[in-house]
Order: structure tokens, then C-alpha cells, then sequence
């Protein structure tokens, strides 16, 4: 059907008029060739700092090999969600391999981080309960809390006292869930996991936590913020993907096994939801041994992370007081950030103009994705290139 007046999607078309006036509309940009820290995009390359592909592993030649041989072997599709039929030796592998990296009894495959967050925290609580949700969780996170009916506190980001104070003044009896990112996707900051591994055994609350941008990057052997931080014993529930660092697509959840037998019973968005194709789930398998196998990827990356973040420091950006590789230059306006976001692109760079709904009104940022492919080269066109406009914002 076409987009012709006099029918009642008409608001549509007002609507994306008040987005385009306000600087908010999103169109798509179209990627050609494969992801890498140098990429094509609307037919121009450009050095990428707008990936989640922190560890180069989205083009890596084995993970594409695993995916291909098992598209020959069996094909693609899955043809069923996964307590039908759905659920392959693949998957079964895919799911064995990730207990075994995460020290836990058992995980559970998602189609994406997204559906597992959406499905698991509302089979987890319900009307009656509680939910303690940290000011800037994710979307995924935000929306499985509001699925699920239980009442939402919200505490201030990263504030465990404020934390603190709503769990003292909730009632016991009914089941209390913390739910937050270990590293925060927007701000490149992490939760205060010790501390709120203390408020959980002292106010004997289930603790969840997702590691979407930090499996595979911290922690001696990848595991995320809580192998980092040393407080893997307190994690209840914990949500990774497969679709930043390891470079593939797909969610999981993972943590004891009547967690996990539990979900799989009752998480409504794994139980609807078609499984995933056997050559995905195969290439993610294929990016986790190289994970496990070559951890200098996320040395080097973290070294680069801190050696970038001084230099924009001392470029008079600023930056926050963070070791990881999400970057974010706080620039303030739409205006401002559209404006900045341009004029790297005309460097060849490309990072992303951060707007709301992604972050408040006011606080826009241009996000740097740093990713383990980005030489020494290309971070040094990208400093000559802020420099400069540090002092404009
Ligand atoms: C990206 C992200 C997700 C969603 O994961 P997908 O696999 O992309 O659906 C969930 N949680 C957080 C914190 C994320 O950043």
C-alpha cells in the first residue's frame, strides 16, 4: 500500500515531520563488504568507530568458515523454536561451550540479547514483587522489567547507597530482583558490582546482571565486569550476547541449572521464538574459542581503550574516569552533535551522533566504539582529527 493522504496512518507521516524538525530522525545507513575497523558505508569508506565488534571477530576468517560449513552440512534454518525441534547438536554445543567459559552449570540460547532480557526477567517476577533498576539500563532491560508487572523502583545510576535506601524501605516476603548492566552502554561506565553484591545478600535479593558489552573484553579470561571485579559468586541471573564481542548474533543467559531448566520452561520470548539458524549459533561457538584461545585481543584492546582515553583527556575532552572501550564525548545539543558528527565524517571518520531516546534531552554524545582492529594509525587520524574540536563544545 502506498503512503497516500486521507487514511488513518496519516499521523505517521506528521509524526516523522516533528522528528526530522527536531533533529531526531534516523535514517538508515547501508554497510557494504564485511565489518572491520575500516568499513564502507553509503558507498564511502571510513575508519569505523561505530561497531560493537569489539574484538574483529564479525569478519574473522574462522568464524565465517564454521558458519559456512554448517550451512552446507545442514542448512540454515532451524525450522522450529527450540523445545520443539529446534534445538540442534549445534545449539546443544554452542550452549555446553558457553557453562563451560562461564564457570556455571548451564545456558540458554536466545535469538538476541534483547529477547533474552525480555524474556527472562518477567519469568523471573511478577505482580507482587519488586524490581531495583539502575537509571540507565539498557532498553532490553527496561522492557523486560515493565513486561513482567512487578513493581519498578529506579535508583539513581550507579548510586548504590540510593540503592540501599528504596531496598530498606520494600517489604520482605515477596521476591526482589537487581537488575543492571555491568558495562553501561552509553556512558562506557561499570556498575558497582561489589557493592551490590553486599546489598544482595544482606537484603537476600536475586541479583541480574548483563555483560552485553563486556563478555569477551574484561576479566582475565574474558568473562565480563564480574570475573574483573571478582564477584562471579554473587550473580545470580547473568545475560550476555553473542552479537558485540563475539562478533555473531544471538543472546544467552546462564547461572545454575534450575535457573536455566526453569527458563526454558517459562521464558516466553525462548519458548515463541523460532531458534536460531544452526550456522549462526556455529560461528558464535566459532568467536568464543577465540576468545578463550587469544586473550590478547582484549589486552591490547583495553590497553588501546586506556591509551586513547589520556590522549583525549589531554586534547581537553572530557572523558570520563573509565577503563573501557566505549568512549563517549559529551557534546550537549542535537545541534552540536550533528554538527561534530559531520565534520569527522568529512575526516573519513564515522562515529556515532548519540540522541535521545538514547540519552536524555541535553546530553547528547558521539559515542567511540574502540575495537581491537583499530591501529595505532587509525587513532591518531581520529585524535588530529578531535583535537581541535574539543574546545567548541
Ligand atoms: C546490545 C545490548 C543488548 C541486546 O543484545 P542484542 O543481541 O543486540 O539483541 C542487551 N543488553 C545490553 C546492555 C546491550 O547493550
Amino acid at each position: 500500500m502506498s503512503d497516500t493522504s486521507g487514511s488513518p496512518l496519516d499521523w505517521l507521516r506528521e509524526s516523522l515531520q516533528q522528528l526530522e524538525q527536531g533533529g531526531l530522525r534516523r535514517d538508515l545507513r547501508v554497510r557494504s563488504g564485511p565489518q572491520r575497523a575500516r568499513a564502507m558505508l553509503d558507498a564511502r569508506e571510513f575508519v569505523h568507530f561505530g561497531a560493537n565488534d569489539y574484538l574483529d571477530l564479525a569478519a574473522d576468517r574462522r568464524v565465517v568458515e564454521a558458519a559456512c560449513g554448517v550451512a552446507s552440512e545442514s542448512g540454515w534454518g532451524s525450522g522450529a523454536s527450540p523445545l520443539i525441534s529446534g534445538h540442534t547438536e549445534h545449539h546443544k554445543k554452542l550452549a555446553d561451550a558457553l557453562a563451560r567459559f562461564e564457570r556455571v552449570d548451564a545456558a540458554l540460547l536466545f535469538a538476541s540479547g534483547f529477547a533474552a532480557n525480555a524474556g527472562t526477567i518477567p519469568a523471573l517476577v511478577g505482580p507482587g514483587d519488586s524490581i531495583f533498576a539502575d537509571q540507565k539500563n539498557h532498553a532490553s532491560l527496561i522492557d523486560g522489567c515493565r513486561l513482567s508487572g512487578a513493581s519498578i523502583k529506579i535508583y539513581r545510576h550507579a548510586d548504590a547507597n540510593h540503592l540501599e535506601s528504596l531496598l530498606s524501605q520494600s517489604t520482605e516476603g515477596s521476591k526482589r530482583l537487581i537488575v543492571t548492566d555491568s558495562l553501561f552502554s552509553m556512558d562506557g561506565d561499570f556498575a558497582p558490582l561489589a557493592e551490590l553484591a553486599d546489598l544482595r545478600a544482606r537484603y537476600g535479593c536475586m541479583l541480574l546482571i548483563d555483560e552485553a558489552h563486556a563478555t569477551g573484553v574484561f576479566g582475565a579470561e574474558g568473562r565480563g565486569v564480574a570475573e574483573m571485579m571478582d564477584v562471579e559468586e554473587a550473580i545470580d541471573i547473568k545475560i550476555g550476547t553473542l552479537s558485540k564481542a563475539l562478533g555473531a548474533s544471538g543472546g544467552f543467559v546462564c547461572g545454575r541449572q534450575s535457573l536455566i531448566d526453569y527458563l526454558a520452561n517459562r521464558a516466553r520470548t525462548y519458548i515463541f521464538s523460532t531458534s536460531p539458524p544452526a550456522p549462526a549459533v556455529a560461528a558464535a561457538a566459532a568467536a568464543l574459542q577465540i576468545v578463550e584461545q587469544e586473550p590478547q585481543r582484549r589486552e591490547t584492546l583495553r590497553l588501546a581503550a586506556r591509551t586513547l582515553r589520556r590522549k583525549l583527556s589531554k586534547a581537553g575532552w572530557q572523558i570520563t574516569d573509565s577503563e573501557s572501550q566505549i568512549i563517549p564525548l559529551r557534546v550537549g545539543s542535537i545541534d552540536r552533535v550533528l554538527s561534530l558528527g559531520n565534520r569527522c565524517a568529512e575526516d573519513g571518520l564515522f562515529i556515532p551522533a548519540i540522541r535521545p531516546p538514547s540519552v536524555p534531552d541535553g546530553e547528547c554524545l558521539l559515542r567511540l566504539s574502540l575495537c581491537y582492529g583499530h591501529g595505532e594509525r587509525m587513532l591518531e587520524r581520529l585524535i588530529e582529527s578531535l583535537s581541535p574540536l574539543a574546545t567548541e563544545t
